[in-house]
C-alpha cells in the first residue's frame, strides 16, 4: 500500500525526491503501480511526476519529440506519430487503460511484454534523461532507473511493422515484435527485429538481422527457422515452449516478409 506521497513540482523536483527516497517509484498514469499481484507489489513511497514533465507531442526538422506523461491514447490520436507506434500503442487494450498510461511508465516499468518497447527500438528512438540522450536498449541495460523525460523519434525507417498475438484483445500477449529496414545511401539494408515475450527483457535479435542485411535469409521458411533457433521462451499459463516457439517464429516472419514488401 502506498504510504508516502510526494508531489514533484519539476523534473529537478523528481530527481532530488528520487535521490532522498531511494525506494520510492515514479507515479506516473498509475496503471502499472497499481496493478499488484501477479504483475508486482504496490510501492511504498511514490513520487508523482504529473507536474514535472511534459505531455506534448512536437515535431523538430525531421524529428519528432514525445513528452513522457503523453498518455498512449495520444500517442494513438496524435498525426505525428508513425503509424507502427500508433498501432503499438493501440494494442494495449482498452481506451480507459490508454488514457491513463503514459508512454514513459510503459518503457519504465520495462515489462518484457511491452508493446511499446519493442516499436520504439524498431524506431531507433533515444530517450532524454538527466544523464543525457539514451538508445532504449541502453536504458534497460542500465535496469531502466532514471527519469525519462522524453522521446525521440528520428527520422523514419523505410519500412516498420509492429504485430502482436494474444489469445482475446484484453489478454497478455505471447507475440510482441516489431520489425524495421532501412535502406543506407550504397542501398544495403540495415534491420532491426525485436522481440519481446520471449525473455525477461526485450531482445534483438542479431542473428536474423544479419541474414536479412546479407541477403542469406531470403525465404520465409528459413526466416521462421533463424527465429525459433534464436528465441528460447519459458512454458507458462499462455503456453507451451513449443507453442510460444512456433508462434513468434511464424508472426515475426511475416512481419519481416510484410517490411521486404513495403520496402520493395
Ligand atoms: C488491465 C491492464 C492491462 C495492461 N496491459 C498491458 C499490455 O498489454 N502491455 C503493456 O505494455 N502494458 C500493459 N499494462 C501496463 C501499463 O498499463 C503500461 O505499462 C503503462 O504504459 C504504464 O504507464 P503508467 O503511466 O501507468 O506507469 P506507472 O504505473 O505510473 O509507472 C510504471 C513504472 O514506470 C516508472 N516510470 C513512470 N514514469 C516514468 C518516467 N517518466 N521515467 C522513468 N520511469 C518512469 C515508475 O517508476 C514505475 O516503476 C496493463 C495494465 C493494466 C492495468
Amino acid at each position: 500500500m502506498i504510504q508516502n506521497y510526494y508531489r514533484a513540482s519539476d523534473a529537478a523536483d523528481a530527481i532530488a525526491l528520487k535521490k532522498a527516497h531511494s525506494q520510492a517509484v515514479f507515479l506516473a498514469g498509475g496503471t502499472q503501480i497499481n496493478r499488484g499481484a501477479p504483475y508486482g507489489k504496490t510501492p511504498e513511497i511514490v513520487i508523482d511526476i504529473h507536474d514535472a514533465l511534459s505531455k506534448t507531442i512536437v515535431k523538430e526538422g525531421v524529428e519528432i519529440i514525445i513528452g513522457a506523461m503523453a498518455t498512449l491514447q495520444e500517442v494513438v490520436d496524435s498525426e505525428l506519430i508513425p503509424s507502427a507506434l500508433k498501432e503499438a500503442a493501440a494494442f494495449i487494450p482498452t481506451r480507459s487503460i490508454r488514457n491513463q498510461a503514459s508512454i514513459g511508465g510503459n518503457i519504465g516499468a520495462a515489462c518484457p511484454d511491452s508493446y511499446i518497447i519493442p516499436t520504439l527500438i524498431a524506431l531507433s528512438a533515444t530517450l532524454g534523461t538527466a544523464y543525457g540522450r539514451m538508445q532504449v536498449e541502453e536504458y534497460l541495460e542500465q535496469g531502466n532507473k532514471e527519469l525519462i523525460y522524453d522521446i525521440c523519434l528520428p527520422e523514419q525507417p523505410d519500412s516498420i511493422v509492429a504485430v502482436k498475438e494474444s489469445r482475446s484483445h484484453i489478454a497478455p500477449p505471447v507475440v510482441s515484435a516489431a520489425v524495421s529496414l532501412r535502406r543506407n545511401d550504397n542501398k544495403s539494408l540495415r534491420a532491426c527485429v525485436t522481440l519481446g515475450c520471449v525473455a525477461s527483457r526485450t531482445l534483438r535479435l542479431r542473428e536474423v538481422e544479419q541474414g536479412l542485411e546479407s541477403g542469406t535469409l531470403k525465404f520465409r521458411e528459413d526466416m521462421e527457422k533463424a527465429i525459433g533457433a534464436s528465441i528460447k521462451p519459458k512454458s507458462d499459463i499462455l503456453g507451451s515452449v513449443g507453442y510460444k516457439t512456433y508462434i513468434n517464429s511464424v508472426v515475426v516472419a511475416d512481419a519481416i516478409v510484410r517490411c521486404l514488401e513495403e520496402l520493395s
